[in-house]
């Protein structure tokens, strides 16, 4: 049996299974049937594969259908104090130097933004250079990229760092390790992130693409929002809508990036300090657990404005990430008080 992907975070596509209500039922239920109930999810998805099936394909044929119940984030609390555990699988392939930045960051993001185990208890992450052949695929089959997927045995982190960032020392190859542990993070506050049924590219990913500039700005005194998020596409003002779906095409994510420092920007105005604007967007939101029908309701009562006065508003910025950059002296710490 190849290995399906189940879910996956990046790379332009972000889906979920096809036995969607057993997947949403099992996210609601105690935490000691978790595993058990994964097995039979599990089960379910190696019976819906056919052998050999085009990765990509298997992704899309999930896409339209999504039935959300909107009352689910009522049900749900963050109450966990156990810290998910992260199994680095670290090819040899890897330069020791990116080695032991990836160790850095890791301790540095655990101290920051702690991932506890309210909806899942271990995440693997396996990382190589682009130039080994596929080194994990015994675990994790053909997947390849940067990414949070799944597979028939659960779900994992995947980090190949394409070789050209060690030879140009780009910035990318650290910042991508801070972008998917965001997610991670993500995974942990919110079941319905974790399930796939929040699904809003502009927040999900803009908030992880943010996220990875803070912590480049902090810890290598390098702007990532000006130098490598700067593709910010007309439509983020003048039909931001676009950018709630997957569908929607971008560089970097450099127009949902452009919407969140914005929607900072729009709180500040509303008289809130900057490092709880972003604790606002990053942590707040998603902890009142949205979902793909209600997270507007939800994004009017956690900010002081619905996400269509939001919308309107940003048809008085120009498309330009320099309009939108937040204080360089911003620190994580201020921000998740952490
Ligand atoms: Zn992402």
């Amino acid at each position: 049996m190849q290995s399906l992907n189940i879910i996956q975070i990046d790379k332009k596509i972000y889906e979920k299974n096809n036995p969607l209500s057993f997947h949403k039922y099992i996210y609601n239920m105690k935490r000691f049937i978790y595993s058990i109930a994964q097995f039979f999810f599990i089960l379910l998805i190696i019976n819906g594969c056919s052998s050999g099936q085009d990765e990509s394909l298997s992704l899309n044929s999930t896409a339209s259908e999504t039935p959300v119940d909107n009352d689910s984030q009522t049900e749900y609390n963050n109450d966990s104090d156990i810290k998910v555990i992260f199994n680095s699988n670290l090819d040899d392939s890897l330069p020791s130097e990116w080695i032991t930045e990836y160790n850095v960051i890791l301790d540095t993001l655990d101290k920051r933004i702690p991932v506890y185990a309210n909806n899942y208890e271990s995440l693997d992450i396996y990382a190589w250079n682009s130039t080994a052949d596929k080194p994990f695929s015994a675990q994790i089959g053909n997947a390849s990229g940067a990414c949070i997927c799944g597979n028939d045995q659960g779900r994992y982190m995947v980090l190949e760092i394409p070789n050209d960032e060690f030879t140009y020392s780009l910035m990318h190859r650290y910042s991508v390790i801070a972008h998917e542990f965001f997610h991670a993070y993500q995974m942990g506050i919110s079941a319905n992130f974790y399930s796939g049924d929040f699904r809003v590219k502009w927040i999900s990913e803009g908030s992880a693409a943010v996220f990875e500039s803070l912590y480049i700005q902090e810890h290598y005194a390098y702007n990532y929002f000006k130098f490598d998020q700067d593709s910010v596409d007309n439509e983020a003002t003048t039909s931001p809508s676009i950018f709630e779906s997957y569908d929607s095409s971008e560089t970097n994510y450099s127009s949902s990036v452009f919407m969140v420092l914005a929607l900072v920007k729009e709180l500040i105005e509303s008289d809130i300090k900057e490092e709880v604007a972003f604790k606002m967007i990053l942590t707040d939101f998603l902890e009142q657990n949205p979902n793909s029908s209600n997270w507007k309701n939800i994004f009017e009562e956690v900010f002081p404005f619905s996400a269509e006065t939001f919308y309107q508003s940003l048809a008085s910025y120009e498309a330009n990430i320099a309009g939108v950059l937040p204080d360089e002296n911003l620190k994580l710490k201020d921000i998740f008080n952490n």
